[in-house]
């Protein structure tokens, strides 16, 4: 039984068909990336794999259970839009994405947050609220964010899009460590070819036909 299983997924807004007909197997461990041109459904369907958009007709099960059943409690999502708290520094914002039993203010979790600020590259900025990091380094808060909770699936939509090249390579070399070390099932969305063949185990190409699923890809590369 692969983690996420999605059969004939079809998703409409009003008049808009943004997925039409998607069928798509990611097993356990494995890196697949989502590739397409703008519109073609790519964010659509990392939402409804997490569970945040119940209005589909087709089904998608994450660890064999319907995601309109609830689905999984160990989805993380990293949005490609960073969505956050702007009242809250940068500590704050990555602690978010702890487990909901875990106290933020526990030396434990104190650490593991220093470890994720640091991982992204924003020591010093642990007490920087939002309106005062760049838009590269706001999107980083989102990805530390994102792992804090080690979630076994994670799913990314364009989580490098607003890093400069240097802190991009940076940050990818981590997400595979950390997909190589942790066994994280992974799905990326981008609109970059380059590195969805860099980074996965297998692209998928969305479009041709508005939201379906032109082709896949098994990536055979080695990595460095
Ligand atoms: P991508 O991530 O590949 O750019 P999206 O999943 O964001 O594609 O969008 C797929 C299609 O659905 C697009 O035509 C987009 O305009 C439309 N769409 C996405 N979200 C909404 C929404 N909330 N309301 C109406 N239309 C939407
Ligand atoms: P409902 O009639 O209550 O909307 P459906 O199961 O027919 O329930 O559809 C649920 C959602 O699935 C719809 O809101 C729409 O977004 C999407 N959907 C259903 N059928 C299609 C289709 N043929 N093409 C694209 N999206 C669809």
């Amino acid at each position: 039984e692969p983690v996420l299983a999605v059969d004939g997924l079809r998703k409409r807004y009003d008049d808009t068909v943004a997925l039409d007909g998607v069928d798509l197997a990611v097993a356990d461990g494995e890196f697949v990336a989502v590739v397409g041109p703008s519109g073609c459904g790519k964010s659509t369907l990392l939402r409804v794999l997490s569970g945040l958009e119940p209005q589909f007709a087709g089904r998608v099960a994450v660890d064999g259970t319907d995601v309109r059943d609830g689905g999984s409690d160990d989805v993380g999502m990293v949005f490609q839009e960073p969505r956050l708290l702007d009242w809250a520094d940068v500590r704050e914002n990555v602690a978010v994405g702890l487990p909901a039993d875990v106290d933020p203010d526990a030396p434990a979790a104190r650490e593991r947050i220093d470890e994720l600020i640091e991982t992204v590259g924003l020591d010093g900025f642990s007490e920087s609220r939002p309106d005062q990091l760049s838009g590269g380094m706001a999107q980083r808060v989102s990805l530390a964010r994102g792992l804090a909770y080690d979630p076994s699936v994670l799913l990314l939509d364009e989580p490098f899009s607003a890093l400069d090249r240097l802190t991009k390579a940076d940050q990818q070399d981590h997400l595979l460590d950390v997909w190589e070390e942790r066994g994280t099932t992974v799905v990326l969305v981008t609109h970059d070819v380059e590195e969805a063949v860099y980074l996965a185990d297998r692209v998928v190409v969305l479009g041709g036909q508005p939201g379906s699923v032109e082709a896949v890809v098994d990536v055979d590369i080695d990595r460095p």
